[in-house]
Formats: C-alpha cells, sequence, structure tokens
C-alpha cells in the first residue's frame, strides 16, 4: 500500500489532473491511496470570494469559470456546480468579518470539489474511483480553526473505514473536522500533513508526495535557478527546510511518518521518470556537508533586556512562561547576561502580551526580518562549520543579528533583515554548490 498526494501544482488545468490521472493509473499495483489538494489558485479563490461576501458582493464566476473550463475539458459531467452553488449559498449568508470557523468551510469546498473532478475523471476512464471526505472517514481535530490539532483517535478511525472501501479512495486534503461536528483546516499547505496521517493510519510502505519541481532541491528553484535536486535526506534534515521555508513540504508532514518510519518521496507529477527526493529514517551518509539553504521570510524580532537577568534563575522561565501562556511559538533563542532575543512569525501575536513583557525589561520590536538555515546531517562531524557562512555574509555585505544551532547539530540559522534574505540563500548556495 502506498499514498500519493498530488499538490494544487500538480492539478492547476485539465491537462496535468490527466497527467495525475495518468500516473495513478500506473501505480495501481501498489494499491494506492489518494490524496489530493484543491485545484492550484482555488484555495485564494475561495478565501477572496468568502471575504468579499462578507462586505456584501456575492461573486464566484471567476471560480466557476475555472472548474468549468477543466471539468470541459476532462468531459466529465458537471454535478460539481451543486457544490459550488452550495458554496454560494454558505458565502451569502456571511457578512461584516468573517471568522475562522466560516473561513473552514468556506475554504473546504476546493479539496471537496477536486476529489470529485478527479474520481468522475479516473471512472471515465475505466478505474472504480470513489471521492471521500477526510471528515467523513475519521479525520478528526481539535476545534482550532484555520491551524487545527489533529486528535489521535482519528488513526484508528481512519484505519478502520478505509479498510471497508473497495473502490480506489481519493481523500481530501487539509480538511477535517472537530468533535463538535465543524469543518478545520491544518494550516496552508496542509495537504501533505493529510498523506502523511493517512499513511501512518494505513501502514504505507512509502508516501509519496508528488508536486511541480523533481523533489527536494538545495534551494528554493524559483530563488536560486540552479539549485539541484537532493536524492536522499533523513526526517531531520527534511523537517528542518520545511519548518524553515522550503514551501515543497508542510512542516507537520514529517511527523506521522517518522513516528511510523515510512519514507516519504518527494515527486515531479510533469517528469515522473525522475526518481526525486527519499526522505528516510537515516539517509546515506553523504560527501557534501550542507545539503539545502532555507528562508523564512516575515519574521519579527524581539530583545528583552534588563540587568534583573544577571545571576537570576527563574528569568528565563518567566520570560518563555509568558509566550507559553499565550501559545506563541518562538523559532529562534539567542541569550547573553542581560538580554534575550528571540523570534515569533506573526507580530500580531505579540500585542496581547507587551504589557507583559515590559514587566520583564526594556522591550524592543523589530519587524521585516528573515531566518535563513543552512542544513546538513554532514554538520555534526564538521569543526569550524559555522565560519565560512559568515566569512561569505560579511565579504557580501549582510548583516547578521541573530545565531543559533539546532540542539540537533544538523543546522545553522542566523537572522538578516528580510530585504537580503534572498540575496543571503544565493551567496550561500554559491558558495557551497556553485
Ligand atoms: P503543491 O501544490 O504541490 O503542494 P507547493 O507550491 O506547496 O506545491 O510546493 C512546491 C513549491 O515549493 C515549488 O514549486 C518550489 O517553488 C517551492 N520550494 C521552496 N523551497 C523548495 C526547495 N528547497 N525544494 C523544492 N521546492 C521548493
Ligand atoms: N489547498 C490548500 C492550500 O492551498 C491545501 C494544500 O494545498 O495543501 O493551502
Ligand atoms: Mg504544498
Amino acid at each position: 500500500m502506498i499514498v500519493m498526494k498530488f499538490g494544487g501544482t500538480s492539478l492547476g488545468s485539465a491537462e496535468r489532473i490527466k497527467k495525475a490521472a495518468t500516473i495513478i493509473q500506473s501505480k495501481l499495483d501498489d494499491k494506492p491511496t489518494i490524496v489530493l489538494s484543491a485545484i492550484g489558485g482555488v484555495t485564494d479563490l475561495l478565501i477572496e470570494a468568502t471575504n468579499r461576501a462578507a462586505e456584501g458582493k456575492v461573486d464566484i464566476s471567476a471560480i466557476k469559470k475555472k472548474h468549468l473550463e477543466i471539468v470541459n475539458e476532462l468531459g466529465i459531467d458537471t454535478s460539481v456546480f451543486a457544490e459550488l452553488d452550495e458554496f454560494e449559498t454558505l458565502i451569502r449568508s456571511y457578512s461584516g468579518e468573517v471568522n475562522r470557523m466560516q473561513m473552514d468551510e468556506a475554504v473546504s469546498f476546493g479539496e471537496r470539489i477536486c476529489t470529485k473532478i478527479m474520481a468522475a475523471y479516473l471512472i471515465k476512464e475505466g478505474v472504480p474511483a470513489k471521492a471521500i471526505n477526510a471528515y467523513d472517514i475519521g479525520m478528526a481535530t481539535d476545534g482550532q480553526h484555520g491551524n487545527a490539532t489533529l486528535l489521535d483517535s482519528s488513526y484508528t478511525n481512519l484505519k478502520n473505514q478505509l479498510s471497508s472501501i473497495s473502490e480506489l479512495a481519493i481523500i481530501t486534503g487539509f480538511i477535517a473536522k472537530s468533535p463538535q461536528g465543524k469543518i478545520t483546516t491544518f494550516d496552508r499547505g496542509g495537504s501533505d500533513y493529510t498523506a502523511a496521517i493517512i499513511g501512518a493510519a494505513i501502514g504505507a510502505k512509502e508516501i509519496q508526495i508528488w508536486t511541480d519541481v523533481t523533489g527536494v532541491m538545495s534551494a528554493d528553484p524559483r530563488i536560486v535557478s540552479n539549485a539541484h535536486t537532493i536524492s536522499e535526506m533523513s526526517f531531520d534534515e527534511a523537517a528542518e527546510l520545511s519548518y524553515f521555508g522550503a514551501k515543497v513540504l508542510h512542516p507537520k508532514t514529517i511527523l506521522p511518518a517518522v513516528e511510523h518510519d515510512i519514507p516519504v518521496i518527494v515527486l515531479n507529477t510533469l517528469d515522473p521518470t525522475v526518481m526525486g527526493t527519499r526522505i528516510v529514517n537515516k539517509s546515506e551518509e553523504s560527501k557534501e556537508i550542507v545539503k539545502a539553504i532555507s528562508g523564512k521570510k516575515g519574521i519579527t524580532v524581539v530583545n528583552v533586556s534588563t540587568s534583573r537577568m544577571i545571576a537570576a534563575p527563574g528569568f528565563l522561565a518567566d520570560l518563555f512562561g509568558v509566550f507559553a501562556k499565550h501559545q506563541i511559538s518562538v523559532d529562534m533563542l539567542a541569550t547573553s547576561e542581560v538580554s534575550v532575543s528571540l523570534t515569533v512569525d506573526n507580530a500580531e501575536q505579540l500585542i496581547p502580551i507587551m504589557d507583559e513583557l515590559k514587566a520583564l525589561g526594556d522591550v524592543t520590536v523589530a519587524p521585516n526580518h528573515a531566518i535563513i538555515i543552512v542544513v546538513g546531517e554532514g554538520f555534526k562531524k564538521q569543526i569550524g562549520k559555522a565560519a565560512p557562512i559568515f566569512e561569505v555574509l560579511a565579504q557580501n555585505e549582510i548583516h547578521v543579528e541573530m545565531i543559533s544551532q539546532g540542539a540537533s547539530e544538523i543546522n545553522i540559522g542566523f537572522v538578516v533583515e528580510e530585504d537580503n534574505a534572498e540575496k543571503a540563500v544565493k551567496v550561500l548556495h554559491k558558495h557551497y554548490f556553485g
């Protein structure tokens, strides 16, 4: 058994859907379970239409047009339009500010329609397929809309329910339901995570992530044109990269795969013969120290300084207590005798905690930063590994504000101004890979 997940980039047109369907048909002997995102660009269109509807302007013509063109070209019937009418009725009922619960229900239509289109097309091609909403077979989360947390009961429920489905299951990525029966989502890009959860639930041999690039690359190919595909990497390396900006995998994807030791393979829908990237528990010893460089923008640096810190046990606990109480996650941390610098990726989260932080010391907040990370298992053995990174940055006049080396010792991360993020990735890529 394998899981095959196709992202929006693999489903953006009738031609791409046909390519994905051909790939699925070629793997039927591996007993695949299919997970799909919405058609490329549709989630954004649904969000836009929903926000506009709340302001009193209901217009779903762009969404209808996109689906109609695809359905016509695939030569399948237009029953998806019942779903679109349902979407229109739903957003017509929204007014004023749309809350996250309402937005989750609205965006769910992207995946719900896409799976129906793929199932209809595969049936037309002679493959007995069935579109399934993940929440109808046990995908359950808490009620944190927009970024829900999986309930562990999902694993057993999904396993049991999927075992009784005889057709090829085409399952919605990204969406689930809360115990209150409301639709929830794993934040943007979350279909990768759905695929990993389903892979873990059914004990799949492999979780395949089909996308528009040839695998996980040494840098984002939109930034570094000569980035190369990494043939094999460890779960740890992939987790660091995806958390710090490599959009090719959603950061939560690796977790269920690690827990069940299932390889994740990233493959290219546009060129299915390419080997792609194999992400495994322990990757082969590689010659290179560095595997990849990635960057995450939109970072805010918070600096808290006070002389109270000197020989004052408990200061850090108090500081992190504030972040923990408000469920704000901190990405990077550096401390000195009199100050603590840390980063968060959502500046708005800081507003309600400012008073509590100011009670601990002088606080400065600097938005518009980026975290850049250099990743590689080879770092573990390398002495003096940080030196070349900072030499290259200095030569290129890129000012570094914070430096951190993860406890896992497989990455070195640092903070730069957002405007320097792409330059930093480019010069480091050139240094390590030419
Ligand atoms: P999908 O719709 O298939 O989920 P995404 O757009 O979410 O696709 O992810 C694929 C994109 O991730 C690629 O087109 C690429 O631009 C981007 N990307 C960023 N960093 C990397 C990286 N290190 N390796 C590969 N792709 C990357
Ligand atoms: N369709 C969702 C999004 O655009 C989920 C996904 O693509 O994985 O974020
Ligand atoms: Mg994605």
